[in-house]
């Protein structure tokens, strides 16, 4: 490990490690996130790993937060940044034309659904989703007149003001929350395609009950797989009615592919699974090959904007829409989205494997490369936990047969265990292994590796997760909060596969 590449001279790596930091954390905002649960300071990375100062090896399946679809550094994101610096073309452009962004953004629409691909306008946006989510709220507003939006329970679009309100944050004055449908946490208590069926019924009623309270919006924003909010793949029945029940009514419909995009879940975009065609997508991460960007494409109809009416200096990123275009053109013209479903798959079963040994993971599911395991407290709650220990494979997500999601019986899901799952990130942290955690009551330990995982890497992967598992989860375990400690179901059942 070059230590030149350190900020300040110091006596040996390790000083060097703990003073970065030891400064960060004294520097930097309490908001500060990751850096919390992941102390370690990359100083070199590639594909799948990262280097550590203190010179340990990571598998990074956190992949900047689902940005990274061809993992750290690939030879044609840092070939096609090259190319642009080597050429004296201008790094700031604000929003004028450039053979850069015309490049990315053919390349962009040779990816995008039917409709949007053959007459969508796009809006470069400030590079963060957030921004995009903001500019797809006032777009639809703008074009409908309306102002209110429904969205859905367990959301994330970003936090700024109305993406947070659209998050359950905020104020959320003008924002009307959903049922989004999920198996594990059914909020009927069904689960499976009654429970999405209820789901869709309850939003037709309050669409169309006068005293319902809910005006006729400006639109409907949706993830088609929620990520912050635990991976929860949307039933493609459900997201099809979704489609019905808003061009019925002329609501605009948002698809946020912020974190599904570029073949993350097994098709380019999510919302291909379903078929459904958006009004608007909101695109982010991974779009930019590892830099900032952020945009919306939208219906042309709907392009009812006056010039300045998104704005925002940086929207013009030629390092990222290099970047960006070398990705999006990877990622199709090696079939990586297919690669995504096929390995996902083939990593759940894995994962449902696990499951069936121990009885703190509650569910697993996922799309893609796009993969959660639920971390459940079967000590609070051994009626529920006999239920659920009994049932078939526990794994629900895209490209499996429908109903096959585990629903818990009578005595419903067990509680959540944010403790156990944040023991797990910290056992996979120590094998050299990072994870991500998210979900309602972050008991979701979330995989996003780089869609260029090989086999072998993947299986490094969930070897050391479930040893990870065995760890937080073997008789004895200490986990801060949880009164008595898990147990594998069956002696020695650590690594299934
Ligand atoms: N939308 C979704 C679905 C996201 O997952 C995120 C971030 O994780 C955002 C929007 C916000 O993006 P950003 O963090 O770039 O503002």
């Amino acid at each position: 490990m070059a230590l030149t590449q350190l900020p300040s001279p110091a006596a040996s790596p390790a000083a060097a490690y703990e003073g970065i930091l030891r400064r960060q954390s004294s520097r930097e905002s309490a908001a500060r996130t990751y850096a919390r649960s992941l102390p370690i300071v990359p100083v070199r990375a590639r594909g799948l790993t990262i280097e550590g100062a203190d010179g340990r090896r990571y598998l990074d399946c956190l992949s900047g937060a689902g940005s990274l679809a061809l993992g750290h550094n690939h030879p044609v994101v840092l070939e096609a940044i090259r190319s642009v610096l080597d050429s004296g073309a201008p790094l700031h452009v604000l929003d004028l034309a450039t053979p850069v962004k015309d490049a990315f953004t053919e390349e962009l629409f040779a990816t995008l659904p039917r409709e949007l691909a053959a007459s969508g306008r796009i809006q470069f946006c400030s590079p963060a989703g957030t921004d995009a989510v903001e500019a797809a709220f006032k777009l639809v507003r703008t074009a409908t007149g309306r102002d209110g939006l429904l969205a859905f329970t367990g959301a994330y679009h970003g936090m700024t003001e109305g993406a947070l309100a659209a998050s359950g944050g905020g104020s959320g004055a003008r924002v009307t929350r959903l049922p989004y449908p999920q198996d594990y946490r059914c909020p009927f208590g069904v689960g499976g395609q009654e429970g999405a069926r209820l789901a869709a019924r309850l939003t037709e009623s309050l669409l169309d009950d006068p005293k319902s309270g809910v005006r006729r919006p400006a639109g409907m924003i949706v993830e088609p797989v929620q990520g912050e909010g635990g991976v929860l793949p949307a039933p493609e029945g459900w997201l099809r009615r979704m489609r019905e029940l808003t061009a019925a009514r002329s609501i605009p419909l948002i698809a946020d592919e912020v974190q599904t995009g570029v073949g993350r879940t097994g098709a380019f975009w999510a919302v291909g699974h379903s078929g459904v065609e958006p009004d608007v997508m909101v695109l982010s991460k991974a779009i930019g090959g590892s830099l900032p960007l952020a945009a919306i494409v939208y219906r042309d109809a709907l392009d009812a904007w006056q010039p300045g009416d998104h704005a925002g200096t940086f929207r013009g990123n030629q390092l990222a829409m290099a970047a960006g275009a070398a990705t999006l053109r990877y990622v199709r013209e090696n079939g990586l989205a297919g690669r995504a479903a096929t390995l996902g798959r083939r990593m759940l079963e894995r994962l449902g494997a696990l499951a069936e040994a121990y009885d703190c993971i509650g569910e697993v599911r996922g799309a893609g490369l796009m993969i959660g395991i639920e971390f459940v407290e079967p000590e609070r709650g051994a009626g529920a936990c006999e239920v659920l220990g009994g049932g078939g494979a526990p794994v629900t997500g895209a490209g499996l047969p429908a109903g096959t999601g585990r629903v818990p019986g009578a005595g419903g899901p067990l509680p959540a265990s944010p403790a156990r799952a944040a023991a797990v990130q910290q056992e996979c942290l120590r094998r050299g292994l990072i994870v991500e955690l998210g979900g309602r009551h972050s008991c979701v330990v979330r995989l996003l590796p780089p869609l260029t995982i090989t086999d072998e890497q993947a299986e490094a992967v969930l070897d050391r997760l479930a040893d990870a598992v065995a760890a937080a989860c073997r008789p004895g375990a200490r986990i801060p909060g949880i009164p008595t400690p898990s147990t594998p179901k069956e002696a020695g059942a650590a690594s299934p596969a």
